[in-house]
């Protein structure tokens, strides 16, 4: 028997290209090697953007779950279904690098779901067009996770050690705030050294996600009372002139310099023209850069008060996603991608966003984050959503660096 044998993502490589924890990645080859299989890449993605899987549909969610737990045990990992009841089940994927060995932990983080009701595929198809692939969730984020298994694949076929165990979990309800795998990703998050988030891309050149807004929302309801309008107006509280006098103040609250926006986004309210109404509600998007404005911005909410005489308000919800703050632990991470990425020839730039993602909830307790790994594209949550081709070997490869370098 041979004593000296590393295991390589669950293979024996005896002849390892380099030795493990180098600094040395063989980054073109391994691009080489994925571009070989672009083709192989994009029927796998067809494949995952046609079993749709919108965020309510629980059957149609398990239904992807389990396509994507096949062509990881295919890969010979270790999948763990974690049930919801109501939501889609998530998926938990481990690798074990080298076996009793290890030396740490790397969270890569995606989702199954999507946004797209059932039936969106047969308005929208996946198609292959200009260099671009189309469909319904191929963008956010089914191209991602189509990324992950083919750096895994790659990593093999060079057998490139991995020192740390690699935990990859795919969860069910991003698209709708992440209720029901929030907990789970935040205790997978701090066992782990880092998080790296396959959501999509910033932008046509495809640039890192290193700095996302805290995100909330928060529902206000306003009751008044109702009255003739034209005969007893004065007999009435118009709970719609109380609810634009409160639109107005949550306007003020907006501090662009703070990176602070609140907007109501929603109006209802009212019956017919000539009744003073007796409800009306409003949704309202907050977005912070900091923690603190967020917390502040909350309780700032909770405290408006009625500005006319017997109008009330009931104020519910508030923050939803802490920010992912660009920490110094962020900004290494990201020189590390930067510096892969460019022994590859490839450059790489980094943004800031206003979206969230479930990078916040690792971010926010402190484990180093990088997002927007996965694909290059456009139109998330559109009818024209699509990712570049020829950018899924050069993301497929950047993973995989990170995979085996950090
Ligand atoms: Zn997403």
């Amino acid at each position: 028997m041979r004593a000296a044998c590393t295991v390589v993502l669950g293979f024996c490589a005896m002849a390892a290209k380099k030795p493990a924890g180098n600094t040395q990645f063989p980054a073109r080859e391994i691009l080489a090697q994925l571009r070989a299989r672009e083709r192989s890449m994009l029927q796998l993605l067809g494949e995952f953007v046609r079993s749709e899987s919108f965020s309510y549909d629980k059957k149609a969610v398990d239904r992807f779950g389990a396509m994507v737990a096949r062509e990881w045990k295919r890969r010979g990992a270790a999948v763990r279904v974690l049930k919801n009841k109501d939501r889609g089940n998530n998926l938990r994927i481990e690798l074990h690098a080298i076996a009793a060995k290890s030396q740490g932990r790397i969270l890569v983080l995606g989702h199954l779901d999507t946004v797209y009701r059932m039936g969106t595929i047969s308005k929208t198809p996946f198609r292959v067009s200009a260099g671009r692939a189309w469909g319904p969730g191929t963008f956010d984020m089914k191209g991602g996770i189509a990324l992950a298994l083919y750096a895994v694949d790659a990593l093999r076929a060079l057998r490139i050690p991995v020192l740390k165990n690699l935990v990859f979990l795919w969860t069910s309800d991003e698209e709708i705030g992440s209720a029901a795998s929030r907990a789970t990703i935040e205790s997978e998050a701090r066992k782990s050294d880092a998080v790296l988030v396959l959501e999509p891309a910033f932008g046509a050149e495809g640039k890192l996600k290193t700095q996302r807004k805290g995100v909330g929302g928060v529902d206000l309801v306003v009751t008044g009372k109702s009255a003739h309008a034209g005969i007893d107006p004065e007999k009435g509280v118009n709970a719609v002139h109380e609810l634009a006098l409160q639109i107005e103040r949550l306007m003020r609250l907006n501090d662009r310099k703070r990176g602070i926006t609140v907007q109501t986004t929603v109006i209802e309210g009212g019956t017919v023209s000539n009744v003073v109404p007796e409800t009306a509600r409003a949704e309202v998007d907050i977005r912070f850069t900091h923690l603190a404005d967020g917390d502040r911005l909350q309780r700032k909410i909770h405290s408006l008060k009625s500005a006319l005489k017997g109008a009330s308000l009931q104020i519910a919800g508030g923050v939803n996603r802490p920010p992912l703050e660009r920490t110094p632990a962020v900004a290494a991470l990201f020189a590390k991608a930067q510096a892969l990425s460019a022994e590859m020839g490839l450059k790489l730039g980094e943004a800031s966003t206003g979206g969230g993602s479930d990078g916040n909830f690792t971010a926010a307790i402190g484990v180093p984050t990088l997002d927007g790994l996965g694909c290059v594209g456009d139109g998330a949550h559109s009818p024209h959503e699509h990712v570049v081709i020829r950018a899924l070997p050069e993301r497929a490869a950047l993973i995989a660096g990170l995979l085996a370098t950090l």
